[in-house]
């Protein structure tokens, strides 16, 4: 049987004749990548899915007072990297307020205290070299430095 690629790490592998349309090769890396990628598919097209993951997370959560707090505390890199996300998040759900809600959900950490507030270096279009494709508008920001 013909040689194909993975599309994770874009080496070529045997493909077992009993799956089709295999994506991923053996290799562990690839095999968690495989299923995060599904876990993401599925978390954006199966509501059910996505209620039930919440549901098991606000379990853990609580089963687990001050997990998150211990965490960004060992990781401040991790916590602003979130928080940076939470603002590019909260950017785009306030542009497309519509006559939707905004999902709670979507705010990782509610309670916290610093949000938002990093430094706006400015406005700039991307303008793709595709004609048809539309300018976008991006917001540079500035990133602070936790280790020197
Ligand atoms: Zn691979």
């Amino acid at each position: 049987m013909e040689k194909i690629l993975c599309v994770y790490c874009g080496d070529l592998f045997d493909p077992s004749p009993r799956h089709k349309n295999q994506t991923a090769c053996k290799k562990e890396e690839c095999q968690r990548a495989k299923k995060a990628a599904g876990q993401r598919h599925k978390m954006r097209t199966d509501p059910d899915y996505r209620f039930n993951q919440k549901v098991c997370q606000r379990q853990w959560v609580e089963a687990h007072p001050g997990y998150w707090q211990e965490y960004r505390k060992r990781k401040p890199e991790k916590a602003e990297r979130n928080r940076i996300l939470q603002a590019i998040r909260n950017r785009r759900a306030r542009s497309n307020q519509g006559d939707e809600k905004m999902d709670p959900f979507l705010i990782a950490k509610m309670d916290a205290s610093k949000h938002d507030n990093f430094e706006v270096l400015g406005q700039f279009w991307m303008v793709p070299v595709i004609a048809k494709m539309d300018a976008l508008k991006v917001n540079l920001l500035k990133i602070p430095v936790l280790y020197p």
